[in-house]
């Protein structure tokens, strides 16, 4: 790249969108600064803005509200499901029916697919377009059909610690609708049409760098293997880990690509120091529903969404990528069993 001179929006871009793409089985991608403007583009290529509202979950990090946000619509939250922590389709549809929705934003948290078909079936009942949030589930897939294909349009984020990780910053959009790809196109760079005629309002400069999309390209060969070892490392966590206070996430196939390792205790404080204490990092993802977080409360006063609450006060993340060895876990396991 440094001796081609090329920078921005040339033939490494290029290359990986197509690679990407094909990878995840849809006709285009347009690959962008973040996972957070593919949030806003996707949004956006879909007509929401002002006076629209978006249906989302308040538990998957703020991501989704924030860029529904900056569009201008509102957001509104469907309940997760206790033991999945993925969006609710009973109660997304029970919203569907009590209200005007404009869209919906399925994030396939920690790296498990939602249940899509169930989403899709309660969407187009209503002809809702769906939006899939694919920041933490590259490579997960359901029938042969991966993340990114299965809605109208799907959001990806490439930041180091995703499952494909640029060197900085990045993200995409995947869609088979080639009029919402022709839309994100314009948007990432000023709204242009063709150079400096801007025909699309709300244009951003939000390019993926020639350097990182030659990362990525480089990378991409191995998400499947990297993926296989996630999967491997949760396994393990989940059947080696044995407490009467510690909930784990179970196993599953290849709709998880393991992209975060939760369990959940109502003690969270006290493992939380019991890990420390071996040296043994954690993290909390995510511990503030959107409704509640500092920013943005004034906006929801009356909302009471008692699963999401309670999991935000209870998920704790353990280490989980691909490079930590078998006697790591093991060890992890011993220690947490030990509580
Ligand atoms: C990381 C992430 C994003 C945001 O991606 P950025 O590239 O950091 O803007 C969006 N949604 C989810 C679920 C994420 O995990």
């Amino acid at each position: 790249v440094l001796d081609r001179g090329w920078y921005v929006l040339g033939p490494e871009v290029t290359a990986f969108e197509q690679e990407f793409a094909a990878y995840c089985g849809t006709s285009d991608c347009v690959s962008l600064a973040s996972g957070t403007d593919a949030l806003e583009f996707a949004l956006r290529a879909l007509g929401i803005g002002p006076g629209k509202t978006v249906l989302t979950v308040a538990n998957a990090g703020l991501y989704s509200t924030i860029a529904i946000i900056a569009t201008g619509a509102t957001p509104v939250y469907a309940e997760i499901l206790p033991d999945k922590l993925l969006i609710d389709p009973t109660d997304m549809k029970r919203i569907l029916d009590s209200r005007k929705v404009d869209a919906i934003i399925v994030t396939h948290l920690y790296g498990l697919l939602a249940n899509m078909r169930s989403i899709l079936l309660f969407a187009r009942e209503k002809g809702v377009p769906v939006i899939e949030d694919c920041a933490q589930a590259h490579g997960a897939s359901r029938q042969g059909k991966k993340a990114g294909s299965l809605a109208d349009i799907a959001c990806f984020s490439f930041y180091p610690t995703k499952n494909l990780g640029a060197l900085g910053d990045g993200g995409a959009i995947t869609t088979s609708r080639p009029e919402l790809a022709d839309a994100v196109r314009q948007l990432r760079q000023y709204g242009w049409s063709s150079k400096y005629q801007a025909t699309r309002p709300n244009g951003h400069n939000s390019r993926l760098d020639e350097l990182q999309a030659a990362i990525l390209r480089a990378k991409l060969p191995h998400l499947d293997g990297w993926n296989a070892r996630r999967r491997d490392i949760a396994k393990r966590y989940s059947t080696g880990i044995k407490h009467p206070k510690i909930t784990t996430p179970g196993t599953h196939g290849e709709e998880h690509v393991a992209h975060l390792y939760v369990i959940r205790t109502a003690e969270r404080d006290a493992l939380k120091q019991h890990l420390a204490a071996a040296n043994i990092p954690c993290d909390i993802h995510y511990p503030i529903p959107d409704f509640a977080q500092p920013a943005y409360r004034a906006l929801f006063p009356g909302v009471h969404l008692p699963i999401t609450t309670q999991a935000c006060n209870e998920v704790l993340t353990l280490p989980c990528f691909p490079e930590l060895a078998d006697d790591e876990v093991d060890a992890i396991i011993a220690h947490i069993n030990a509580w």
